[in-house]
């Protein structure tokens, strides 16, 4: 398969350390997060067959022998339900996008169509983007997709296109120095062990909002939120409370389950990636409250950090 590629990049000098960041976009289920955490090597940001279960923005870090790259993953774009929060989420992912050295918008190509090309229209034209040709182990016959793919290249400047598959790593390294080359030279801007700039108290967040996708499948909508009433370091312990969040009085029994099984399962495979991420033992309790219309309401989603 011939990918053109219109690569305006600065010469690279092997000597030059480059540091910038990334934001990865695309419509929901693409594999934005899928390859994130394959690049990361460390599943940090939420998957799931489900649509937007990423929400916030999480900055990855991945350092090589000559290169810092700091990740931007911005959560998708929802066209269906227009309240409060999917507001608030496409202005983080125009935000975004004028703030970073390089954008990746990520399609797949059996699905390639109008609700991409509602994303393509926000990308911005002073950064360089990256079209990101992701689940290529899925391409069947290669031939029917170039006109798709040539077609989305006379829309829009990209500065390359890159075929990939996130779930299999299949050419990740020649994604990694295709973004490389529009990183700006500069010293790594953290240290090379570090893979996140948010704190145990959000990630613990996420861990447990993960469960809740995972365990409930289609039982439960989008609005679950997690809030972390208490969060204590005692030597090698964590000691954390957490409220699950959701809309509906007739939604808490779901999340509970027969006998409290549902909400254990969710909170014991939570714990037990946290234990593994933060390297220390956790004491997690959980339970659920119900709060009427949050989805709906932008003061509180303010008040949950949206
Ligand atoms: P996001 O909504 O864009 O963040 O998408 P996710 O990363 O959550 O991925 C959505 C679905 O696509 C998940 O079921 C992934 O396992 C799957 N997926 C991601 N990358 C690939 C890939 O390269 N190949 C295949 N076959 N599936 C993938
Ligand atoms: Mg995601």
């Amino acid at each position: 398969m011939n990918y053109s590629v219109n690569s305006d990049a600065d010469d690279i000098h092997p000597g030059d350390f480059r540091c910038g960041t990334v934001a990865i976009i695309g419509r929901p289920n693409v594999g934005k997060s899928t390859l994130l955490n394959h690049i990361l090597g460390l599943k940090l940001s939420i998957t799931s067959r489900k649509a937007q279960t990423t929400r916030h923005r999480l900055l990855g870090i991945h350092t090589t022998e000559d290169t810092q790259f700091l990740f931007v993953d911005t959560p998708g774009f929802q066209q269906k339900h227009i309240n409060a929060l999917n507001k608030s989420l496409n202005k983080t992912v125009t935000q975004v996008l004028t703030e970073v050295d390089v954008v990746l918008f990520v399609i797949e190509p059996m699905h390639l169509g109008e609700a991409d090309r509602k994303v393509l229209k926000l990308l911005p034209t002073k950064t360089p983007v990256i079209l990101v040709v992701n689940k290529a182990d899925l391409m069947g016959d290669k031939g029917n997709l170039l006109p798709l793919i040539q077609d989305f290249d006379l829309e829009f400047p990209f500065a390359a296109i890159v075929p990939v598959s996130a779930k299999k790593n299949l050419y990740l390294d020649e994604l990694l120095s295709t973004i490389r080359g529009h990183l700006p030279v500069q010293n790594a801007i953290y240290g090379e062990d570090e893979i996140t700039d948010r704190n145990e108290k959000f990630l613990a967040a996420e861990m447990i909002r993960e469960k809740v996708f995972r365990f409930l499948g289609d039982e439960i909508p989008y609005s679950v939120a997690v809030e972390i009433e208490k969060f204590e370091q005692e030597g090698n312990l964590r000691r954390i409370h957490a409220a699950i969040i959701v809309d509906k009085d007739s939604q808490k029994p779901m999340l509970i389950g027969k006998k409290g099984e549902k909400l254990k399962q969710i909170s014991t495979e939570a714990r037990q990636d946290m234990e593994k991420l933060f390297d220390c033992k956790v004491w997690l309790e959980t339970w659920v409250k119900v709060r009427g219309g949050w989805a709906d309401d932008e003061r509180a989603l303010k008040s949950l950090g949206y």
